[in-house]
């Protein structure tokens, strides 16, 4: 397949101002100036000079919060992070089914795709309805839209110990189903909600049955003061470091949030090469605080964003980063453009290439083809180095993602997204949403 007429930013230091990419069996063969242009090809695609570039990375989102867009339920009245969890999401997914898990999926899924991103790492819960949960996502995310995704299920003591053994055999079956599998375009994490509802004897079990596998675990950890707290308490010790005697820290773990870690809980992230993913859209609404990305990052630790599914476009958790963290600091200098720029282009990718095992995020000979087509047309020179700048204050509240494909495959077509019927799906959505809100006590 043949893209010509496109303006393409590499990400690998070039822009091309009318350029081709070349693409074979998934994987980009060739990048080049038109007027170097050299071959034929059956399949090419005119871009009309449009703004060619890596698809996103989502490094840590909840596709079943896709369904609570507007949700009015009573008895939320939340005084912490705790009650939020309590009132609102720990209710929410108790009333998933199997229906509800898909076409929050589903829907969710072609939200992100129709904002750039073309992988996704979700984290999972539906404690009434665990088995067969994660296949019920991947063929919303991966078969249907089109995705790249790495998905977990989240296990759990709150719901007791029946449903925490049951999240286990979820995580362990999807895991080895991954395994055997040769679709690179599906990962498998093993899930955890977070350490201060996970007992010893849950985390000795999945120990135990985890056994030889080579794993990644993916936790939220440290988001509220309750984590922490908890931990001191009930284990005597801070919460990265009964990770870290538990023997989960590894660097195909995730540690979402991590907000309120102590500058030893950070050295040890660091030494053990486990990856941060940052929400910060979610953790303001939430009202937690926020994580020391500058802290994170000076220890070399692969810090990247995620947007815990609120809303779909990570851009707006781009742009809101870069404003808390002066916010916060009281310093303009404190997080610049190019510590943004490496946690979205390239720590994002370096994610997606230690749980997928596929080089994701430059347009270059020898990566995947997953790539965006956008409408922009910039008011100031866009050169190779200022794509962050563009995207924080021009891009970001409106990116006008036109096409987009993975591994190679057109995805998203005149901004249709092309494996589903999406009105279809909205109404089908809108009627699960509808039952799913019913069923929440
Ligand atoms: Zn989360």
């Amino acid at each position: 397949m043949l893209i010509q007429n496109a303006r393409i930013w590499t990400n690998d230091g070039t822009l091309i101002d009318s350029g081709y990419v070349q693409i074979q069996d998934g994987i980009i063969e060739a990048v080049g100036s038109m007027t170097d242009l050299n071959v034929s090809d059956e399949n090419i695609f005119d871009a009309k000079g449009q703004l060619l570039m890596p698809g996103f990375v989502n490094a840590h989102t909840h596709l079943y919060s896709y369904l609570a867009r507007g949700m009015a339920i009573d008895g939320i009245e939340p005084y912490s992070f705790y009650d939020i969890l309590a009132q609102i999401w720990w209710r929410l997914d108790k009333a998933l089914d199997g229906p509800s898990n898909y076409y929050s999926g589903l829907v969710g899924a072609a939200e992100m795709l129709k904002s750039g991103i073309t992988t996704l790492i979700d984290h999972h819960a539906s404690p009434n309805a665990i088995s067969g949960s994660l296949n019920q996502l991947k063929k919303a995310v991966v078969d249907d839209v089109g995705l790249r995704a790495c998905l977990c299920y989240e296990i759990t003591d709150r719901d007791g110990l029946e449903q925490a053994d049951q999240g286990i055999q979820e995580n362990l079956e999807f895991f080895d189903q991954v395994e055997n599998s040769d679709d690179d375009r599906v990962g498998a994490l093993i899930g955890l909600h977070a350490s201060f509802t996970v007992s010893d004897r849950t985390f000795e079990k999945l120990l135990s049955d985890v056994g030889s596998r080579n794993v990644g675990y993916h936790i939220h950890v440290a988001e509220g003061q309750e984590d922490g707290v908890d931990a001191n308490i009930s284990h005597k010790k801070r919460t990265v470091f009964r990770l870290k005697d538990l023997g989960i820290l590894n660097d195909r773990s995730i540690l979402a949030h991590c907000i309120h870690l102590s500058e030893p809980e950070k050295d040890i992230v660091a030494e053990h090469n486990s990856i941060v993913s940052n929400q910060p859209q979610s953790n303001m609404n939430n009202a937690v605080g926020m994580t020391d990305l500058v802290g994170l990052l000076n220890r070399d630790i692969l810090v990247g964003f995620g947007n815990d599914g609120f809303g779909s476009n990570l851009l707006d958790d781009l742009k809101v980063a870069y404003l808390v963290q002066k916010h916060t600091s009281n310093d303009p200098k404190t997080f610049d453009m190019g510590q943004a720029h490496q946690m979205f282009f390239e720590n994002n990718y370096a994610v997606a290439k230690r749980l997928l095992g596929v080089d994701l995020g430059k347009v270059k000979a020898g990566y995947q083809g997953d790539l965006i087509l956008v409408n922009y047309d910039p008011p100031t020179p866009l050169v190779a180095d200022s794509m962050i700048g563009h995207l924080i204050f021009g891009m970001c509240s409106q990116i006008d993602v036109t096409h987009a494909w993975v591994k190679g495959d057109m995805v998203l077509k005149d901004r249709e997204v092309q494996g589903i019927n999406l009105s279809e799906s909205y109404e089908n959505a809108r009627q699960e949403a509808g039952k799913l809100w019913s069923r929440i006590e």
